[in-house]
This record gives structure tokens, sequence and C-alpha cells, in this order.
């Protein structure tokens, strides 16, 4: 290869794939053309294909006015100018400070703030119905403003976009109090509660808070020291390392910092309980064998959303995971609804429909725990718990629990099985 061909190579290149990041102005002054006779380019072009997940969401028929819009957008971007939006399910037209433009696989996103500069939000360019150039200087992001992270987070948690969050509440522990006090979120209302005889936590509840990159990075700061109780959305999102990645479930680790949280509560609140509920789905390596572990993986999926409402773990490969604040006999009656519901589904695959079972073995807090367990509460009463002693006790009540799952898996499977007391 010589000079005039690796340039030609990277201009046809360029024009192909950077179409979409560059003004089009860029390629007015290359001579595209003279870089399509050279033979490698052709050969090489016809030998490279790029595929995405995305390709065929996005509407090929809108492309060209996609294009056109994301072209102004540019302009703004380039020149620091304000532009006026019209924005699918959005009423009236809003200015817009542009920050950055995002090319995910087909799709362009424009990241920008409406007001101040500091609650940057995304847009998908499909979406918008008018665009206009102004004449007004745009807002510029803050000094820490990095479009790289923001838009990986923004992208890859398409759920997190309430831009206003109605009520957060979150629970922390008293050491964290004057931090927390001294650090004001951007809301229209704060409140901070002592639990009535329960020094060790405060709750902070905050009203018509701005959803902002701000507020999840804010969040996160405390690591597992802030249990958010609301809204649900932010639960799942703001501690990435709790979640499963295949599901969207809490991990392992999200399991025991949950379990532990209970089992304090326990402490804290007399006459409080919880159950646990161990899941298993039935036969799940004739379903991976018969049609592959995608279609297995898919499985795995619709099961989980059938738990997702109840803040389920994912424990292991096809197991899952359930803590209710119930006795176990309300949470047996959760407990069938939830095997009433995978019961339920029909997974469409290449070799017909699948039709996935679940079984689930319950067990109760303190009522079920191993006798050795139970008298190291007796004799840990009233004292602090240490870690190892939580973790202890959270193996022995998930044990009761697999051991009616066992149970429930001898007598034919698809049913729910407390365990037996005093096991
Ligand atoms: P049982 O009713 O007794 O529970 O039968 P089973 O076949 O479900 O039990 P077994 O524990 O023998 O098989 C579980 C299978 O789950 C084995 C493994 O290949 C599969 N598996 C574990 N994790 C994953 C995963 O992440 N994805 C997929 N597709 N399969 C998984
Ligand atoms: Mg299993
Ligand atoms: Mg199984």
């Amino acid at each position: 290869m010589n000079k005039e061909t690796a340039e030609a190579l990277v201009l046809h290149f360029a024009q192909k794939y950077l179409v979409k990041v560059l003004p089009q102005d860029t390629f007015k002054y290359l001579d595209m053309d003279k870089a399509l006779e050279h033979q490698l380019v052709q050969e090489w072009d016809s030998k490279i294909a790029m595929h995405s997940h995305w390709s065929g969401v996005v509407d090929i028929q809108n492309q060209q006015t996609v294009n056109d819009v994301v072209d102004i957008f540019k302009q703004a971007l380039l020149n620091k100018k304000q532009l006026r939006l019209q924005y699918e399910g959005r009423d009236q037209s809003f200015q817009y400070n542009p920050f950055g433009l995002v090319v995910r696989d087909q799709q362009c996103f424009f990241i920008g703030s409406v007001c101040d500069n500091k609650a940057p939000c995304l847009l998908a360019a499909r979406k918008i119905q008018q665009i206009q150039l102004t004449d007004d200087d745009g807002l510029l992001p803050e000094d820490d403003f990095d479009l790289e992270t923001f838009s990986s987070y923004y992208l890859n948690h398409p759920q997190s976009s309430p831009e206003i969050i109605e009520e957060l509440v979150v629970e922390f522990p008293a050491s964290v109090y004057s931090y927390v006090k001294n650090h004001p979120l951007q809301c229209a209302s704060i409140a901070l509660t002592e639990p009535e005889g329960h020094p060790a936590y405060f709750k902070l509840t905050a009203t018509q808070v701005i959803n902002s990159v701000r507020l999840h990075q804010w969040l996160t700061g405390f690591h597992d020291r802030a249990h958010i109780l609301q809204p649900f959305s932010l639960k799942k999102i703001v501690n990435v390392s709790y979640i499963d990645q295949l599901t969207h479930l809490y991990n392992r680790k999200g399991f025991d910092r949950q379990l532990q949280r209970a089992i304090e509560k326990y402490y804290r609140e007399a006459q409080s309980v919880f159950s646990v509920l161990v899941i298993d789905v039935d036969k799940f390596k004739v379903i991976n064998d018969d049609n592959g572990h995608i279609v297995g993986d898919q499985v795995l999926t619709a099961i989980a959303d059938c738990l997702r409402q109840y803040d389920a773990i994912r424990y292991g490969g096809e197991e899952f995971v359930v803590a209710l604040e119930l006795d176990c006999n309300r949470a047996s009656t959760i407990a069938e609804r939830i095997r009433t519901a995978v019961a339920a589904l029909s997974i469409a695959t290449e070799n017909g429909l699948i039709q996935p079972t679940i079984s689930i073995g319950i067990a109760e807090f303190p009522a079920h725990l191993s006798l050795t367990d139970k008298q190291k509460i007796k004799i840990t009463a009233n004292r602090q718990l240490s870690v190892a002693l939580k973790l202890e006790l959270i193996k022995s009540i998930t044990d009761s629990a697999d051991k009616a799952l066992y149970q429930a898996k001898e007598q034919g499977r698809n049913r729910c099985v407390i365990a037996e007391s005093g096991c």
C-alpha cells in the first residue's frame, strides 16, 4: 500500500462511518470521488460491514429528516448557539443549550440543558419535531461535565428518565447525618427525620427532585450506606454493582445487603418478621439443552420480569431469591402468585413455545432458623450484631428455604413449600 491509497482508505471510511458525527461541510473540501477510484478502497468496502443490535430499530424513511435535524444541531454546537426545539411528548417548544452529540449505533442523541447548565438531559434526534438555530449564545456545561460518562450512563439506563422525581426517600446511617444535611439536593422540599427510638438511622424525604447525573453521583457516593426506598426506578439504577447484568435484578451482593438490613430491622423493631423465598427454575437444563443458552437466557429474563416487582435477587444461574416482610403464610400467598405468573408464560422460540415453571421454598426469620442459630440470636439480643453473624444467619435462613425447595422438587415441581418448623 502506498501513502495515497492509505489516505484514500481513511477518507472513504471516514465519510462512511463518521458522517453522523462530522459537520456536513467537512466532505465538501475533500475529493471523495477520487478516493473511491482506488481499487483497494472498493475491495475493502465490499468486505467490511458494521452491524449492530440496533439496526432495524431506526425508521429508514425518517433518516433524511433526522440527518437535517442533526446538522442544525452540529451548527449550534460549533457556534455555541441556543436552539429552539419542539420535542415529541412536549406541548411547547423550548430553548436548548447544546453540550454534545452522541451516536450510538444508528441513532443520534443530543445532550444539553433546558434551563440552567446544571442538569443536562438527553434527547433522541428522531423525536425532534422542529429545530431552529437562534442567535442567542448557548450556555456552556459546567467544568466537571464529562460527555463520555454522562452519555454512557443515560444510554445504558434509558428507564432513568423522569426528569423530576416526585418523592425521593432514602435511609442513611446516623454517621452521615451532618454530611447529608450540609449537601442539599436540588428539590422543592427536604426533610430529615430520625426514626422514633432508632438513632442508628435517619430518613431523608425530598420532593420534586431533579433527576440529574449529579443526583446519581451524590447517591452512589454513599455506596451501600444509602438505602433508597423510593422511587423504584432509582433503586435499580444507583447501585450498579448490586445489579445482575442479564436480568437487571439484584445480584448476590445485593442479596446480602438486603437481608442484613432485614435482620437489623428485626432487632430494631419488635414483632418484625420476614420470609425468604428460594426460587429455582424446573428442568432448566433441558430448556438449555433443547434450545441453546441464548434462548435459556431469554427464558431467565422472562422469569425475572415476573419477579421484578418483589425486589428479587438473582442468586445464581437459574435460582432467584425474594425477601418479603411477611410471615411465611402470607409470603406463601405471594409465592403462589409468582409461581402462577411464571406458569402462565409462553415464550416463542424456533423450536416452538417454551412454558417454564418454577418451584419455591419458603422460610420465615427467625422461626425457621436452625436451632443453633436461634440460640445465637438469643445470646446476642440487645447487642450489636456483627457482620459475620448476620451473614451466618442469612445462610441459615436460606438453607432452610433451600430444604423446602428440595421438597417442592421431590413432590413433583411447579409448587411452593413452606419449611418445616424447627429444622
Ligand atoms: P431442577 O428442576 O431439578 O432444578 O432441574 P434443572 O435442570 O433446572 O437443574 P440443574 O441445576 O441440573 O440445571 C441448571 C442449569 O442451569 C444448568 C446450567 O447449564 C444452567 N444455567 C445456569 N446459569 C445459566 C445462565 O446464566 N444462562 C443459561 N442459559 N443457563 C444457565
Ligand atoms: Mg438450580
Ligand atoms: Mg433448576
